[in-house]
């Protein structure tokens, strides 16, 4: 019985086809700029997504960090959502590190942040307050994709009260297929964008941080000061590359994965959150640690919580979902 892990996104295996690209990449120094694999990487998503300029880091969480502190100085202030993973998932590494003053608001039911409550949050220019600098969007927002006519209208509001507008874009490319737009149609809303690898596209590491040559500059020194400067890394950024030419188009199938495990455990009669991308969220109250167990013993791993999260990859397989819902189905009848 093979496992199937329903926990995240980032527990996929690089593909074949993968592995063959990461054991041919060239590779160099890349502190000294001279990974030709890494600089391949960087000048192409800056290409895709429009950007001057990008720079590879390990982790989302880096490139968040250094996004945000590229855009703000000690004692300035960035706006952005109560479930927000740079606010909540990253340690406070935006107040740690860079001493920023976070001021969370909350988020709506769609994914986004109401944007007249993002205004009232704007601090005036008064020497009690920190300096608002930064606006930070997350797309997709557990699952959920931003509509379009949201992002200008964000970029409207930023523009017009001097902020910067920062996207953790970890699943840019689910949003971007699942609106049949090319991701350029998101990205060129904001200043900077952090797309993760790592997640639905496949790789086993690696984010990139989107910016103006001038913001990236000033994040490539903030990767060095935070350990992320790499060497050979051009293996790593050979992976990425590789996703991002042959695994984008396939999240439609993790997409529709998604809709039918989430369509089937409706059926069972479970109370299932609409799906829009490649999570599921169902509401399974105490029974959470039960049916985790449950699920277990059947090969599928989940990570248990009363409202559940399931997530579709390249690892699960359709006929994967179907052995999901027969478990669902088993644990009621038991
Ligand atoms: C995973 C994730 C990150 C951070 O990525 P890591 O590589 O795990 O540090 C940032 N934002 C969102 C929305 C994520 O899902």
């Amino acid at each position: 019985m093979s496992l199937i892990d329903l926990r995240s996104d980032t527990v996929t295996q690089p593909t074949a086809g993968m592995r063959e690209a990461m054991q041919r990449a060239e590779l160099g120094d890349d502190v000294y700029g001279e990974d030709p694999t890494v600089n391949r990487l960087e000048a192409s998503l800056a290409e895709r997504l429009g950007f001057e300029a990008a720079l590879f880091v390990p982790t989302g969480t880096m490139s968040n960090l250094l996004g945000l502190m590229a855009h703000c100085e000690r004692g300035d202030e960035y706006i952005v959502g109560q479930q927000a993973h740079t606010y909540k998932y990253e340690g406070g590494g935006a107040a740690v590190l860079g001493s920023i003053q976070p001021q969370p608001i909350d988020g709506e039911a769609d994914g986004s942040l109401d944007l007249g409550r993002v205004e009232a949050a704007i601090k005036q220019d008064d020497f009690h307050f920190a300096r608002t600098r930064l606006l930070a969007l997350e797309n997709t927002m557990q699952g959920k994709v931003l509509p379009l006519e949201y992002l200008a209208a964000a970029r409207e509001l930023t523009r017009r009260r001097g902020l910067g507008l920062h996207l953790d874009g970890a699943r840019l490319y689910n949003a971007a297929v699942k609106q049949g737009v090319d991701a350029r149609e998101i990205t060129r809303h904001f200043d900077s964008v952090s797309v993760c690898l790592s997640k639905g596209l496949g790789a086993p590491v690696g984010s990139v941080l989107c910016g103006s040559a001038a913001l990236i500059a000033k994040a490539r020194r903030l990767r060095k000061m935070v350990g992320g400067g790499m060497r050979q890394a051009g293996l790593l950024a050979a992976a990425g590359l590789y996703a991002l030419d042959h695994q984008v188009e396939r999240l439609a199938e993790d997409h529709a994965n998604a809709e039918r495990l989430g369509s089937g455990l409706r059926e069972l009669g479970h109370d299932v959150e609409p799906v829009q991308t490649n999570m599921v969220y169902v509401q399974v109250g105490d029974q959470a640690r039960a049916l985790g167990e449950f699920l277990a013993s059947q090969g599928i791993r989940v990570s248990p919580a009363a409202r559940l999260r399931l997530v579709t990859h390249l690892d699960v397989q359709a006929a994967d979902i179907a052995r999901v819902i027969e478990a669902f189905a088993a644990f009621r009848r038991a």
